[in-house]
């Protein structure tokens, strides 16, 4: 069933210059995943055959109700044009309701995970096997040449682009995903089912977690006697991070062995990402390794009994119950898909969020920007820094607005693409916004 092409995507010169913006967010943003150079497709590593999760009903748990705070407060704000990535999704045979609940959860994806390339899903709304919610999956995995790229490791591919800022196939999706037509879901956009019924966006957020990169190439033989990490030769980037209770990489083991499937089994498997770890309180989060092998569900979701019912960091285990509802994907997880080398979209909480729906006028500008603040802004101080791609800071100064408005002379930088960073005097919020000098 495995597939392997070999083409290789050529390095397109206008990729420089994006990925030297990319540099110095990544440093802005503090990654461990380290972005210093350039970073391009290199192959088609695995192509993906099928989904990698199937996802089912859980029984008897608590309802339980986490919303989305920041897609809520941006939509409410008016300004959908501050989310971070641009999904295109083709959707096939879904319902008007079932079309709007899907594509809040990709607006919670697009306001958590930044990428220059768009993100393409091909989704279809159809009878799937009996008990089956949805399914969905990363449509191939990329190899990427640049420093700090783990050897023999592929990328889903919507992260592979992102990383690289390239496209590896036209407008052929990125990630494949599957929902029934005839299970019984809550169509609410509002995480608040009843407790009879399925959260649908719930689902989605879930599924296309996996499409994005939330997945390792666990498997067991047909005998369920020994256990494959690799596909191809490659492991995915999400197992560079998972151990065992002794700090063993699983990598480490023979592949395939007997014991492989032992840890895949034992209960003992952790994510050791360093951002996944710190967003636990410093412990690092356990995997789903439950006693049986179960393709669809052991390795590659966080730890269905650690990360329960009322756990913020819920979303990404095997299971989801009626009357459960969680909008939010978790500081967990988004930890572990920084590491992995996703860009995560700043201003995650609403206050900074209201500062970053300032507006920068004109821009790209000639000599004179001119912000427009939000509404309780009206005479605050704050602290302008600009840098130019290279990370130097090359303007300094203190502030204040009058009536919402401060007015900046940029005269004396050349013509490029800068980073303009504002401080908040009182509260320290920053926020930074990409300026272009004419
Ligand atoms: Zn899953």
């Amino acid at each position: 069933m495995k597939q392997k092409t070999t083409h290789t995507i050529d390095y397109v010169p206008k990729a420089l210059v994006r990925h030297t913006v990319l540099t110095f967010i990544f440093a802005l943003a503090y990654s461990t995943f380290s972005f210093a150079q350039d970073y391009v497709l290199t192959g088609e590593g695995y192509e993906a055959i099928g989904p990698v999760c199937e996802y089912y009903p859980a029984p008897n748990q608590e309802p339980y109700s986490i919303p989305n705070t920041i897609v809520r407060a941006r939509e409410g704000n008016e300004t959908n044009g501050t989310e971070c990535s641009n999904f295109i999704v083709t959707y096939n045979g879904f319902t008007p309701e079932a079309q709007a609940a899907f594509q809040y959860a990709v607006d919670i994806w697009a306001n958590t995970l930044s990428s220059d390339q768009p993100i393409r899903v091909d989704a279809t709304f159809a009878p799937l096997a009996p008990g089956v919610l949805g399914s969905a999956g990363p449509t191939g995995f990329l190899t990427i040449f640049g420093p700090g790229v783990p050897p023999s490791t592929v990328f889903a591919r919507a992260l592979a682009e992102s990383i690289t800022n390239s496209n590896s196939n036209g407008i052929d999706p990125d990630i494949n995903a599957n929902f029934s037509s005839t299970a019984n879901f809550y169509f609410g956009l509002d995480a608040n089912p009843p407790a009879n019924q399925i959260d649908f966006v719930s689902v989605v957020l879930h599924e296309l977690g996996h499409g994005l990169g939330f997945f390792g190439f666990a498997s067991a033989n047909g005998a369920n006697t020994e256990g494959s990490l690799r596909n191809s030769g490659f492991v995915h980037m999400y197992s560079q991070f998972v151990e065992n209770e002794n700090a063993t990489s699983i990598l480490d083991f023979t592949d395939p062995s007997a014991e492989l499937l032992n840890q895949f089994t034992g209960g003992n498997l952790f994510s050791n990402s360093p951002l996944a770890t710190a967003a636990n309180g410093g412990t690092i989060p356990e995997i789903w390794a439950p006693p049986t092998f179960n393709g669809a569900s052991s390795y590659s979701h966080w730890d269905e009994i650690v990360f329960n019912a009322l756990n913020p960091n819920a979303l990404m285990t095997p299971q989801i119950g009626q009357g459960q509802a969680i909008h939010d994907p978790g500081a967990i997880t988004i930890g572990l898909f920084e590491d992995m080398g996703w860009v995560i979209c700043p201003s995650l909480s609403v206050e900074e969020f209201t500062l970053e729906s300032l507006e920068v006028t004109p821009n790209p500008f000639i000599d004179t920007i001119r912000i427009t603040l939000p509404g309780n802004y009206n005479d605050s101080d704050f602290n302008i820094a600009v840098f130019d791609v290279n990370g130097r800071q090359v303007f300094d100064k203190d502030v204040s607005s009058i009536n919402r408005i401060i007015d900046v002379n940029l005269s004396q930088l050349n013509a490029s693409i800068y980073f303009m960073t504002l401080e908040d005097a009182n509260t320290g919020l920053t926020v930074t916004k990409k300026i272009v000098r004419q």
